[in-house]
């Protein structure tokens, strides 16, 4: 039976202890606190991390995370599951991407252990790897608006060896999601940050940020509950997800941009296998003219579309309207 010491928060076997991993203090007189749950279970076994917050409009895998956090402290557990419940608190708070204090990302390549006397992002980082620390496996879960499919991205070209490889994918089939390929030269982000080091991770991507809607809670959940049964942390096997997964070898490919400004009429929606030249989306202008019709570069699928710089389907022109994957299996 192992106490659990996450940054300041210890764990007894059997206890579940709700705190802060730390944060950053502002001039005002605020505290930016960084919320952690430690479900300790009362046997030995291996750690399950798991991050939401990290970009403020993804507020659906934070309502995921906190509903595993019920079901499992109800559960006798052999491990622990740690959640960072808010990882950002101000970008979450003001839904932003970034940090407003230093218009800095916190998804980046800043854990483990990131930079204590850094800048509040930095700072903010380095409290999370407190957590990260710990891990056996890692999952970093976001969001996507609508419409959007929900995946998990794999950085599999990062994996320290082949075990940390062939665990994520195994994790990732647990979670029950499509898992998409990411290939990166280096980490990026919390996955790719703990796949170097050998912590078989992945980014979840669910499919609504704003607002938390039933199926997408109960899909984020039942995915964490899923990777603590293929841990063996809970007993039991993972249960399919309600939506099934796409079928073949996915990678991502681009991102799909606009020249055209003006309205976003979707003619292909996410998950549908578009074919090289069909028409993706239109844009249509405040006059009601179509400035532009958006053809597919390649024969693929997009993930989702994105919410732009107007933080809607409002496009500007240059603006990315979408992301796109492939299957390594269709000629490019
Ligand atoms: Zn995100």
């Amino acid at each position: 039976m192992s106490v659990r010491q996450v940054g300041g928060l210890t764990a007894e076997p059997g206890s579940v202890v709700k705190g802060y991993l730390g944060g950053v203090s502002l001039g005002s007189g605020m505290q930016v606190r960084i919320p952690a749950v430690v479900v300790n279970g009362r046997r030995d076994g291996p750690v399950l991390v798991v991050v939401t917050g990290v970009h403020g409009p993804e507020v659906a895998p934070m309502a995921a995370t906190v509903a595993a956090v019920r079901s499992a402290a109800s559960e006798d557990l052999a491990g622990c599951f740690i959640a960072v419940t808010v990882a950002n608190p101000l970008a979450v708070q003001l839904g932003e991407y970034t940090t407003p204090l230093d218009d800095k990302n916190l998804s980046g390549p800043l854990y483990y252990p990131g930079n204590p006397a850094g800048s509040p992002t930095e700072r903010m980082a380095a409290a999370i790897s407190q957590a990260l620390e710990r891990a056996s496996v890692v999952l970093d879960m976001h969001s996507n608006g609508v419409p959007s499919i929900p995946f998990a991205i794999l950085n599999r070209s990062l994996a320290r060896d082949q075990k940390t490889l062939d665990d994520a994918d195994r994790y990732a089939g647990a979670f029950g999601v499509t898992p998409i390929d990411w290939e990166r030269d280096q980490p990026t982000n919390i996955a790719g940050s703990s796949m170097v080091r050998g912590i078989p991770a992945m980014t979840v991507e669910l499919t609504a940020n704003v607002h938390i809607i039933p199926e997408v809670v109960e899909m984020g959940k039942r995915g964490i509950l899923n990777v603590m049964k293929e841990m063996g942390v809970l007993a039991g096997r993972p249960e399919p997800q309600a939506l099934p997964r796409l079928k073949g070898d996915f990678v991502f490919y681009g991102m799909l941009r606009a020249s055209g400004a003006g309205f976003l009429f979707i003619k292909k929606t996410a998950g549908e296998k578009i074919r090289k030249g069909e028409v993706v989306a239109e844009i249509i202008d405040h006059f009601g003219d179509v400035r532009e019709e958006i053809a597919m570069p390649i024969t693929g699928y997009l993930w989702a579309y994105r919410v732009t710089s107007s933080r809607s389907h409002i496009i500007n022109e240059g603006d990315e309207i979408a992301f796109i994957f492939r299957d390594r299996r269709d000629p490019l």
